[in-house]
């Protein structure tokens, strides 16, 4: 059956080819990445067949991808050597709906139309939005070879399975409208090339250096050899002047197919892990700590997560980008993966590789999935357990990780309840005790050192640390030797306005509220304050009718040491000092 034959798509693929195309829109240069994809899984495949029948390799075994580019014609070319297609296997997965994501994609979007018959009659406008409803879906579910009609108004695919003759090739040809021509012609080499005839406004792929930056963007990490022309900066008269000019072209590997994420740890050197993470990070710097982990079992994947030393220049930018790049099965998907990750630890710079999303996933995708979900949970345990064993081990790099990081730390107890203790646990404060403003001390070295008979944790909020410091709220405490944390940091208010307890131990203002130390504030005090009360009576009446609406009441206080009066606020009251930093940001 040499002669050509026309064949009709299945009603599917055409739905599915015009959604694509709709969609995608404005990711057009991803048909590079699923075509080097679907190269790889193919050279995969002839290694794994080859396993039990070693002749499938027949004189070529070096596995690669070729792209190529022809400028005059205006195509792209995709070329593997890898298991290739039958005529029969060609109808099956090509012309039709046969790979499994792209089945479920259809089934999914049926679901969809057959609750909205009027889809026919809809304008230009609801076409618009369905388009973008449908690139969610597109996103969950692979569609992979159909993007090449992104850019391609005509795609050639030539191919033949390994162990066939070479007059068993099949010329497979589509302008994507609902049909397409097989042919059988003889093709020497084993495996497949996807020609591209680029649309008239998408030439501009038809460029070495645009080519090669889309690899290294998205297929830098696959394993199999990606090869392009290998350059040649000679002038066309010194090529023409060459005397073997007709020696068979030159290819070099674009791609570093360096996954060393998938590597065993014992087999990577510490060098290896910091000049990878410099290769992700753009840093200078060597990262402060990494954790690697492969996880096994219905939801694979591995991660591989640094902690840098500087923190970004943008880091309290609302807009700052995560640090985290999403890759499935070595192919890279997608940087900036801010759902594996929450946001008070954004500085965390690294890769997840899930072996089980789909190649398309999309970030609307990634908000309600739960392989998502487990994986970014691992990653903030993983990450917490990395500082904790920094602040324990390496108290050095711990200061420098808190002197950069940790008014971001701070974030997390606000927004990460199931993990606030472990947080709490990471936090550094500078304190009464000692003199400099550092933050060196944690809550557990406060509990360490508390009194007899105290049963609260005291903190002061000011806004600046010398303004904490001397604070005629501190009296009585320094009198009675009890420690209070002194806070100053902008994000404070809203970090104590989150944490409540750690260890079971109240966090406490000391100027809200009656002063209560506890059975460390002695009887005698309680009397004495009584006392005093009783005395001045007047004396407060007075204040406060003078002071009026602006006071809830004039009291006496066992606060006070030498200072004569202090302002307090109630216990449930926003203190003074969150009133002047919301006055100061407009609210
Ligand atoms: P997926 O890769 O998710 O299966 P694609 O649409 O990308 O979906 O590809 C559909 C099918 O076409 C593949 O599963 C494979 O069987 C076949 N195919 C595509 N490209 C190649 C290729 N270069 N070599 C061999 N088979 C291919
Ligand atoms: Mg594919």
């Amino acid at each position: 059956s040499a002669q050509k034959e026309t064949l009709e798509f299945q009603a599917e693929v055409s739905q599915v080819l015009d959604l694509v195309i709709r969609s995608l829109y404005s990711n057009k240069e991803i048909f590079l990445r699923e075509l080097i994809s679907n190269a790889s899984d193919a050279a995969e495949k002839l290694r794994f067949e080859a396993l039990t029948d070693s002749s499938l390799f027949e004189d070529d075994p070096e596995l690669r991808v070729r792209v190529l580019v022809d400028k005059d014609a205006g195509t792209v070319t995709v070329s593997d050597n890898g298991i290739g297609l039958s005529r029969q296997e060609m109808i099956e997965t090509i012309g039709s709906i046969a790979s499994s994501g792209t089945r479920r994609f259809v089934e999914a979007l049926k679901d969809r139309q057959g609750g909205n018959q009027s889809n026919d009659q809809s304008g230009e406008q609801s076409g618009n939005k369905d388009a973008a409803t449908d690139g969610t879906l597109i996103g969950q579910f692979g569609v992979g070879f159909y993007s090449a009609f992104i850019v391609a108004d005509k795609v050639t695919l030539i191919s033949r399975r390994a162990g066939l003759g070479a007059e068993h090739g099949v010329c497979w040809e589509s302008d994507g409208r609902g049909s397409y021509t097989l042919e059988t012609v003889d093709k020497p080499g084993r495996g497949t090339d996807v020609i591209l005839h680029l649309k008239d406004d998408e030439k501009e792929f038809a460029d070495d250096w645009r080519l090669r930056s889309v690899i290294s963007k998205f297929s830098d990490h696959i394993a199999v050899p990606v090869e392009m022309l290998k350059q040649d900066f000679r002038s066309d008269e010194e090529k023409e002047k060459d005397e073997d000019k007709d020696k068979a072209p030159e290819y070099e590997r674009v791609n570093t197919g360096q996954a060393l994420w998938m590597r065993n740890k014992s087999d990577i050197s510490d060098d290896e892990y910091k000049s990878f993470y410099k290769h992700i990070s753009h840093d200078f710097e060597e990262p402060l700590a990494w954790a690697h982990n492969r996880v096994e079992g219905t939801n694979e994947y591995s991660t591989l997560l640094f902690v840098p030393k500087r923190a970004p220049w943008d880091m309290w930018d609302r807009e700052q980008k995560h640090g985290v790049k999403l890759y499935v099965r070595r192919v890279f998907i997608m940087d900036e993966a801010d759902k594996l990750l929450p946001h008070y630890l954004r500085f965390v710079k690294g890769v997840v590789d899930s072996n089980d999303l789909p190649l398309n996933v999309s970030r609307e995708i990634l908000q309600h999935n739960r392989k998502i979900d487990t994986i970014r949970g691992a990653n903030v345990k993983r990450v917490l357990g990395l500082l904790e064993s920094m602040a324990k081990d390496e108290p050095d790099n711990y200061k420098t990780f808190w002197k950069e990081f940790g008014r971001v730390i701070k974030e997390g107890p606000a927004e990460d309840f199931s993990n606030r203790e472990r947080i709490a646990g990471l936090l550094r404060f500078s304190t009464t005790v000692g003199e400099g403003d550092e933050q060196d001390t944690s809550l557990d070295a406060y509990i360490e050192r508390m009194k007899e008979g105290q049963d609260k944790i005291y903190y002061i909020t000011a806004d600046s640390p010398a303004a904490a410091r001397h604070s005629p709220h501190l009296e009585m405490f320094r009198k009675k030797e009890v420690e209070v944390i002194l806070l100053s940091d902008r994000v404070d208010e809203w970090l104590v306005s989150n944490l409540h307890e750690y260890k079971g131990k109240h966090l406490q203002s000391v100027t809200k509220g009656e002063l209560d130390l506890g059975e460390i504030g002695a009887k005698e005090e309680k009397e004495k304050t009584e006392q005093a009360a009783k005395e001045h009576e007047d004396l407060f009446k007075r204040l406060k009718d003078a002071l009026g609406d602006r006071v809830e009441s004039v009291r006496a206080s066992s606060r006070l040491v030498d200072s004569p009066a202090c302002i307090v606020v109630g216990e449930h009251d926003m203190s003074a000092n969150l009133a002047r930093v919301l006055k100061s940001v407009g609210q």
